[in-house]
């Protein structure tokens, strides 16, 4: 019998067994030591939860951290098992159209909104997995020996909460641990009201691996890396069907924008992957069938040994066919001529450039990461590099504390004369921030649910008539900008029908 199909025969349920020796004898064993090692095998659950909100959209979201987390353990002997509740290709998840870059609508239900969003005139729902489809998942994953939920905004807590007691009422002594970015930066609020038995916050792998080593779920000796540096390859085979990957080349972000919290959940340092493991993590998803990769760094541009362009020269060499996208926006500071040439040529759409604001002393003010100057200049480069004007975007944000709206409009007629779509974000306050400092004496509640740039009060009704107004602006600018052509690949891929 061979290895493989004598696996077959190994009940799932034994992975679990702690004394496999009682249930299945040494010596009835054809392959003895085998048998050993791998019932003994201890086996997590990895858990993204679903989304409650007002509104929410498949944007390229994948739970990355809990992917390396997935990797890694799997790598230091552990059996993993992923349920992820914003997969839309999910077996179970109703089918919802995607649209050619692999982003879509998630499956939603209305629910009643909490008591305190209340009075927002809008319709709160669950986004994602079916309630009964996550009992299902979780009951076929038994047993377990610990289960690990991430965590993404803050005013997404619902879902986590959620996901915490289907898991306490499905194996009640099995321990559930929390992480993530609502763990890190609301870990009074987690700690108190989560309902899981371990919350961790930060992006130290060493709580994980001490905690796990503790409840006797990982082995003291087993693989584990330290710096990101050293990851392994997210754990995509969690997927049938991933559809669309986030991968990242490097983990931190060397700045401190005073409306962002990279710096408190990364720790301010930047650390980056050798190019060649990453151009060969991009090239092992699109042999896989992924065809839209977004990359998830805070800083992609910043890397003084211009690795950006090695990993791009690395897939034009394995000619590996995917689109890149950038949904965390890009430095213009570091956008070079070259770096623009090899992202036109290997196929990124729509690059997002992060402006935020055109105004020179507000830059300057919210931590200097890009002057207007440096904004022009990466559109250029992007224009000679053969973008087309509207085939590139510029991320800005309005609400920012002490932003005015004529600010606004006319950071939004800069972007758009460069030639960029102009792409706005509400501003959202988010804790251990600098501007959370502001603006957190005029939340009416210390609920993580006020963070949510859809619903939080600091505007006037009068001021939110005017962000309606700013919105429409764009709009009008963007169609302005229409997209006639598209390069072959993208017009062969659909893209501008
Ligand atoms: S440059 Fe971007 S990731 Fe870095 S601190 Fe500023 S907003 Fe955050």
């Amino acid at each position: 019998m061979e290895r493989a199909s004598f696996l077959k025969f190994v009940p799932s349920d034994m992975f679990h067994v702690k004394h496999p020796a009682f249930l299945f004898p040494l010596s009835s064993s054809p392959f003895p030591q085998f048998a050993i090692i791998h019932l003994m095998k201890k086996k997590l659950l990895l858990i993204n939860p679903p989304i409650y909100d007002f509104a929410a959209y498949d944007l390229w979201l994948r739970p990355l951290g809990l992917l390396y987390i997935g990797a890694i353990l799997k790598n230091a002997g552990l059996q993993t098992k992923l349920i992820d509740c914003l997969d839309r290709n999910h077996p179970e998840a109703p089918k919802n159209r995607s649209d050619n870059w692999g982003c879509g609508k998630f499956y939603s239900l209305e629910v009643p909104k909490p008591e305190v969003l209340k009075d927002v005139p809008r319709v709160w729902k669950r986004y994602g997995l079916p309630g009964e489809a996550l009992k299902k998942e979780i009951e076929k994953a038994r047993p377990f020996d610990a289960a690990l939920v991430t965590s993404v905004m803050t005013y997404w807590y619902p879902g986590v909460f959620e996901v915490v007691r289907v898991l306490k009422s499905a194996e009640p002594g099995v321990p559930v641990l929390l992480g993530g970015n609502y763990a890190t930066l609301c870990l009074d609020h987690a700690k108190a009201n989560s309902g899981a038995d371990h919350v961790l916050p930060g992006n130290s792998l060493k709580g994980l691996y001490g905690l796990l080593e503790d409840l006797g779920v990982l082995d003291k000796n087993s693989y584990r890396p330290g710096a990101f540096a050293d990851f392994p390859a997210p754990a995509y085979d969690g997927y049938r069907n991933p559809g669309h990957a986030a991968i990242r080349m490097s983990y931190g972000c060397p700045f401190r924008c005073t409306y962002c919290a990279s710096s408190y959940i990364c720790g301010g340092e930047i650390t980056l992957k050798d190019p060649e493991k990453v151009a060969s993590e991009i090239d092992m998803l699109g042999r896989t069938g992924v065809k839209n990769i977004a990359f998830y760094d805070d800083a992609l541009l910043y890397n003084p040994e211009g690795s950006i362009d090695e990993v791009l020269e690395r897939v034009i060499k394995k000619k590996t066919d995917v689109f890149f996208h950038t949904p965390n926006g890009l430095n213009a500071r570091f956008l070079s001529g070259k770096t623009a040439r090899l992202m036109k040529q290997t196929g990124f759409v729509m690059p997002r450039i992060s402006l935020e604001t055109a105004d020179s002393k507000k830059q300057a003010k919210t931590g200097g990461k890009v002057e207007s100057g440096e904004f022009l200049t990466a559109c250029g480069y992007l224009r000679e590099a053969g973008y087309e004007k509207g085939e590139f975007a510029a991320y800005m944000m309005i609400g920012t504390p002490g932003q005015g709206f004529y600010e606004a409009e006319k950071s939004a007629w800069f972007a758009h004369e460069a030639g960029a779509k102009v792409s706005l974000s509400e501003y959202s306050p988010i804790p251990h921030t600098a501007d959370w400092e502001k603006v957190q004496e005029q939340l009416p509640s210390d609920d993580p649910l006020w963070h949510n740039n859809s619903a939080y009060p600091l505007f006037s009704v009068g001021e939110w008539e005017k962000i309606r107004e700013i919105k429409k602006l764009a709009v009008e600018l963007n169609g302005r900008l229409k997209k006639k052509g598209g390069d072959k690949r993208e017009r062969e891929a659909g893209c501008f029908t």
